[in-house]
């Protein structure tokens, strides 16, 4: 009867996109872009951290698949993680890009 609530998925209705007016607009990827702190023009070192994302992927993983001690794959995998962006140059942080969802 009540088949039509079945869909409902957590975080689907918060598709809102938050920006920060001193944090670029970056990728996943390393980005060439001018360093607004150095001037310089640059590719991002873009670093990868393990966010909440991570850490339910590897709870998930770790219920479904513990018997192939593949829990930890979550914490090898970028897709799963926040990406922070530096200037190579002056080492100054320049932007993240923020995982929304785990696909
Ligand atoms: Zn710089």
């Amino acid at each position: 009867m009540e088949s039509n609530s079945y869909h409902q998925i957590g975080q689907s209705a918060n598709a809102s996109i938050d920006i920060e007016l001193d944090v670029l607009q970056v990728g996943s990827e390393p980005v060439g872009i001018r360093c607004p702190h150095c001037q310089e023009d640059v590719m991002t070192r873009a670093t990868y951290k393990n966010t909440r994302i991570t850490h339910i992927v590897a709870i998930i993983l770790g219920v479904l698949f513990w018997w192939l001690c593949c829990c930890f794959a979550p914490y090898l995998v970028n897709r799963w993680k926040n990406v922070e962006h530096y200037c190579p140059k002056c080492r100054k942080f320049l932007g993240v890009y923020t995982r929304k969802s785990i696909i």
